[in-house]
């Protein structure tokens, strides 16, 4: 037998071997192996049986040795890693390796341990002998005689002070054996203790929720690969939906990925969700999987999948990889969400890497979002996506109204730039006598986005990047949002040293220090990464808001994830033109989607929810549909304009970025090969730029890019990676490719 292994060694090739006749058995596509390479033995994956032609087979090393009894690519994903290798301009051993956890790729075995127990019993001769003879053996007897099961090595030798020696002689002698045993561990251990697990009961569904799971659950008893697009306004119950499906999906033998955004994994919802899941599959473990998992941890849950132990994994984007056997069901929650696109290389987007997965094994995928994505809305008119509808609240409450409150008319009422409007200091007032909750959406940290010197129009910059500098008034620093780095704030302009410094722009603390004098008897929290980096704070502030300890939460986006205030009866988003005025073809969009997402979080208990957003530009369509949560009405109206501008969805969009410490020679060598790109493929891609980056500088490295739109990835990016191997490109270049990018700027 020849096997082809692609070993992890930093090269990206296909090597062969031999395989020794007493390994055949265990050896298949996608199996763990360890080959070697020089003079070394390194890991690899099995990707293909079979000779390479006319090779001399005599001459092929052996392989050395196997490592799990079982595929740790199951073909579904090394079909998958082939694709995305060619799909996202990377190469194969990078995309093996963000598959398999790091603990598999530097070869632990199953984590283990040793067992002993008694394999013969000695008569009461045999063992005065034995421990005349061999007293060391003997105390080893008595001791395991006495003990009610296998007991570990590690402690029996540890407790009679003996030597492995000892042992090895009484399992040559027959009469000991040794055991191995996995040793479990499990993440969120602590969180089921929590007493939080409100939810662990199933709703009776209604009759919107049960059309939509009983025509999933005849997709997955069909066995075939499909997508289905669910969408579900805010509090339509989406998640007992997912839940329902997965307990079909499990009951009829299948195996289940369910991914959400990293941020809503918060470990109430995790508990949540796990107990649900475990308690529908009947006492097998349901895998978390997230980027805070120790390395022993990820390895654990791996095992368990890979092993066909467990059968449900929830986790966020790199959860799609995880070794589910006989996959049957992915669903992908909060689906139109940019975190599922991961900004380093492999650069994959969670989501259609799902949808790939689901192609590859004929699995069903659900992907459900109240705001969907206009590429999975366009799949949808396509036909190539079912659409699956939930319009009604469960709570058959109306979607509460957003209140557009135009800054133009309150800027001119207030003689300055407002904060917050009169209209919205009110309705916090109202909602403070009726002890009642407030969250305050603000997208930017800090307090004010830049400084203005009004005399002489300076605003203070970064020295490494080229955007201004963002206030902290905290600790009176400015500071860089993108390189980190900090300054004492200055009291005078330091270019014409005038004294009539303003702030433009606002941030978080801003809007809190607002909060405190405009409404001083309201107890206020701010929430953002600047107040939620130590680890247990999120948890606590969100505790004390539900037990009514805080009346105004302040924050960014990180609070609106996934959360359930019943008491929260108003929200206010500060500033919605943040996200609109952007250089993103998807700004406006991403402004629907965060207004409809933020309304959704107003008045989810038994009384109604009050919305504002402040905006100077209260005519925009995103606003404008946004308040009645129009879908329907803004994706026409949005995919009119891409259509006509040919954006995503209707081609690809690919960003090619060029980074070094000369912007002249970055501009040189983008333009050389630009040129090279529209010779040689410029029947296949329209190319624009290259031009410099929108922010010019990061970290003192100057930025230009090239933009490419296609109609077809698969065919243009091995193109485009052969041509730039062929490249002469200058030692201090850096250059990424990103296909599909979502953040533009
Ligand atoms: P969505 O994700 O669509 O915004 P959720 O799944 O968070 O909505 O559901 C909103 C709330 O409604 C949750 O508290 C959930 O437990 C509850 N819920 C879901 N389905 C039902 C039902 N059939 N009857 C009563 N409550 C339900
Ligand atoms: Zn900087």
């Amino acid at each position: 037998m020849i096997v082809g292994v692609h070993p992890l060694a930093g090269f990206d090739k296909v090597l062969h071997y031999r395989v020794p006749e007493g390994m055949c058995a265990e050896v298949g596509v996608g199996s763990l192996v360890r080959v070697p390479i020089v003079n070394m033995l390194k890991l690899g994956i099995v990707g293909e049986i079979g000779a390479p032609q006319d090779f001399p087979i005599d001459r092929l090393k052996l392989l050395a040795q196997v490592v799990y009894p079982f595929p740790a690519l199951p073909p579904d994903l090394l079909g998958l890693a082939r694709w995305m290798a060619r799909y996202y301009a990377c190469g194969l051993e990078c995309i093996i390796e963000t598959m398999i956890p790091a603990a598999v790729r530097r070869g632990a075995g199953l984590k283990q341990e040793k067992l002993l127990a008694i394999a013969q019993k000695l008569s009461v001769e045999e063992l005065a002998v034995l421990a005349t003879r061999a007293p060391q053996q003997g105390k080893l007897y008595r001791f395991l005689e006495q003990q009610f099961r296998p007991t570990a090595k590690s402690l029996v030798l540890d407790r009679l002070g003996l030597t492995g020696a000892v042992v090895n002689a009484l399992v040559k002698r027959g009469v000991v054996r040794e055991e191995t045993r996995r040793i479990e561990r499990i993440a969120y251990a602590d969180d089921h203790a929590e007493g939080e697990l409100v939810a662990a009961l199933p709703h009776r569904l209604n009759e919107e929720q049960q059309t939509v799971v009983t025509a999933l659950t005849a997709s997955v008893a069909a066995g075939k690969f499909e997508v289905s697009l669910l969408h579900g306004i805010t509090g339509s119950g989406k998640t007992e939906v997912y839940l329902r499906t997965i307990d079909e999906t499990l009951k009829a033998g299948g195996g289940v990925v369910m991914l959400v955004p990293e941020v809503a994994l918060t470990p109430q919802t995790v508990a949540r969700l796990r107990s649900r899941l475990e308690a529908i599959a009947q006492g097998q473990r349901c895998v978390v999987w997230h980027s805070h998992l120790s390395e022993g941890e990820r390895l654990d849950g791996w095992l368990a999948l890979a092993t066909g132990e467990a059968r449900v994994v929830v986790g966020a984007r790199s959860a799609i990889f995880a070794p589910v056997k006989n996959l049957k069901l992915i669903v992908v929650d909060e689906e139109h969400e940019p975190a599922y696109k991961q900004d380093e290389t492999p650069r994959y987007h969670g989501r259609d890497v799902a949808v790939m997965r689901g192609k590859l094994s004929g699995a069903v995928c659900l992907l459900g979002s109240a705001t969907p994505s206009l590429e999975s809305f366009t799949n949808v008119e396509s036909g190539k996506y079912k659409l699956l509808q939930l319009t009604q609240r469960v709570d058959a409450r109306q979607l509460p109204f957003i209140d557009v409150v135009d800054m133009r008319i309150e800027a001119m009422k207030q003689r300055t730039l407002p904060v917050l409007s009169g209209k919205l200091v009110r309705a916090m007032q109202d909602r403070l006598e009726r002890r009642e909750q407030t969250i305050l959406f603000i997208n930017r940290r800090g307090y004010s986005s830049s400084m203005l010197c009004t005399k002489c129009g300076h605003a203070e910059g970064c020295n490494h990047c080229s955007i201004t500098m963002t206030y902290h008034r905290a600790d009176e620093q400015l500071r860089c949002h993108l390189c980190g780095d900090a300054r004492a704030a200055p009291a005078r302009c330091p270019q014409c040293g005038a004294p009539d410094i303003r702030w433009r722009g606002l941030g978080t603390q801003r809007v809190e220090e607002t909060v405190r004098r405009m409404v001083p008897r309201a107890r206020i929290e701010r929430m953002d990464t600047d107040t939620m980096s130590k680890k247990n704070r999120f948890r606590e502030v969100l505790a004390a808001f539900r037990a009514g300890k805080i009346d105004v939460l302040v924050g960014t986006q990180m609070i609106g994830k996934g959360l359930d205030f019943p008491n929260v009866t108003l929200v206010g988003l500060i500033d919605a033109d943040i996200s609109m005025h952007v250089p993103d073809f998807r700004a406006n969009e991403r402004t629907f989607q965060l207004l409809v997402q933020v309304a959704g979080r107003a008045g989810r208990g038994d009384r109604a929810g009050e919305v504002m957003v402040q905006t100077f530009t209260p005519q925009a369509e995103a606003i404008q549909f946004s308040r009645h949560a129009d879908f329907a009405g803004f994706a026409a109206a949005e995919l009119k304009i891409r259509r006509e501008f040919r954006y995503p969805p209707y081609r690809h969009l690919i960003h090619h970025l060029f980074r070094g410490p000369n912007p002249e020679k970055l501009q040189f060598f983008a333009e050389q090969w630009a040129k090279l790109v529209e010779k040689t493929l410029g029947d296949q891609v329209e190319l624009r730029g290259p031009s410099a980056s929108p922010i010019e500088k990061i970290k003192d490295e100057y930025r230009w890019q090239l933009w490419y739109f296609t109609h077809a990835v698969t065919k243009v990016v091995p193109q485009l990676m052969r041509l730039r191997a062929e490249f002469a490109w200058p030692d201090d270049l850096t250059q990424v490719l990103d296909v599909d990018p979502v953040n533009l700027s």
